[in-house]
């Protein structure tokens, strides 16, 4: 099977009810990019990348379109036999650039799981469930309605919920976790994300103020450095999230005990061939991980859920998607949607979805 076509599409997402608010970015619509691979048995696959806005990560939306617009050519022709050679095609051709490679990573698994008429968990080694849990995120907002919204949540389901905070002054902060400590109370995993927004004064504070609450806090400081400064100090469990953009940093932050867990993003590694690498690491520290995208629609949603599909559940921490925050689906009947706070994992092959093109309109490019 020969990769003959590589087309590029870009597609907004808007965002319901927005702007989502995060320590550091405000996100109206979400530019996202689509990667459609054709191949010379017929068989098309689908891959997508989505940053959120230009500020959260080193990435964003023509970065991906120019990163893979500049690899296309030189992946025309390969032959598509396993994910890890066409990462390592797609190295020789670009350095870094990782969520722009995970488009065609997604896409790839999406192939060799029509291919083989399987779905791509089996590819990335079984799924250990057949439901996914999922978690909320609210945006930064006041402690009341954040309080209110974290009720509203729980009685829909969810597991776990996440409190994005920083932006602001601390002490708003931490009126909003005991907020919803109060409202909720242990019955819901608490996160509290500060998204690289606090400093490391901020970070000690909310972990000294709030010592009878059991949250994790994730990222909460800019850099490893400054996480690490503090680790020895604070009394929460820690996870990192942005500065884990690859495989060595997961390999540094698990050996020297920088964290407990990760938020992890499929795009920001790479895809689902590093990504099955990262839980296998995870898995020898028994380290929880989420298995989240930062945004994207159905393709990214069912990426994320077949690799959460099968980590041990012990250590899932679950599968956030955008799907609530962003209208509509690219498959109306097969896409992926949270229910009671769960996500049903897709059973078709590839990624068992299958993308509306029409939704996309003309590719912005095309290769072969
Ligand atoms: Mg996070």
């Amino acid at each position: 099977m020969k990769l003959t076509e590589l087309h590029i599409y870009q597609h907004d997402l808007p965002v319901l009810n927005g702007p989502y608010t995060m320590a550091r970015a405000h996100v109206y619509a979400l530019d996202t990019t689509i990667v459609k691979l054709v191949t010379d048995t017929g068989l098309v696959g689908w891959g997508e990348t989505c940053p959120i806005g230009p500020t959260y990560a080193e990435a964003h939306a023509p970065g991906a379109r120019a990163a893979l617009g500049g690899m296309a050519p030189g992946l025309i022709g390969q032959e598509i036999t396993h994910p890890l050679a066409i990462h390592r095609a797609m190295d020789g051709l670009l350095n870094g650039h990782n969520y722009a490679k995970a488009a065609v990573d997604i896409a790839i698994h999406d192939l060799l799981g029509k291919r083989y008429k399987v779905p791509v968990h089996d590819l990335l080694g079984g799924a250990m469930t057949d439901r996914v849990s999922s978690y909320y995120a609210t945006g930064v907002g006041e402690p009341d309605a954040i309080a209110r919204l974290a009720k509203e949540k729980q009685a829909e389901g969810y597991p776990r919920l996440q409190i994005k905070v920083g932006g602001r002054d601390v002490a708003i902060d931490i009126e909003t976790i005991r907020k919803v400590w109060e409202a909720v109370g242990p019955s819901m995993r608490l996160v509290i994300d500060g998204n690289r927004g606090w400093t490391t004064r901020d970070a000690l504070r909310v972990s000294r103020e709030c010592p009878d609450i059991p949250f994790i806090m994730e990222q909460p400081c800019n850099t490893i450095e400054e996480i690490a400064t503090i680790r020895a100090q604070v009394g929460h469990a820690i996870y990192l999230d942005e500065n884990t953009v690859d495989l060595a940093t997961i390999i540094r932050a698990a050996g020297q005990g920088l964290c407990d867990g990760f938020g992890m993003k499929v795009t920001r590694i790479g895809g689902l061939q590093p990504m099955s690498v990262f839980r296998d690491i995870c898995a020898a520290r028994s380290m929880p991980h989420t298995c989240d995208d930062a945004w994207g629609g159905d393709i990214i949603a069912a990426a994320c859920t077949h690799i959460g599909a099968t980590v041990e559940p012990h250590l899932c921490e679950g599968v956030w998607l955008a799907a609530p925050y962003i209208d509509g689906h690219y498959d109306e009947t097969n896409g992926i949607r949270i229910r009671d706070g769960h996500i049903a994992i897709p059973t078709g092959p590839g990624l068992g979805i299958e993308p509306d093109e029409s939704i996309f309109g003309a590719p912005m490019a095309s290769f072969g």
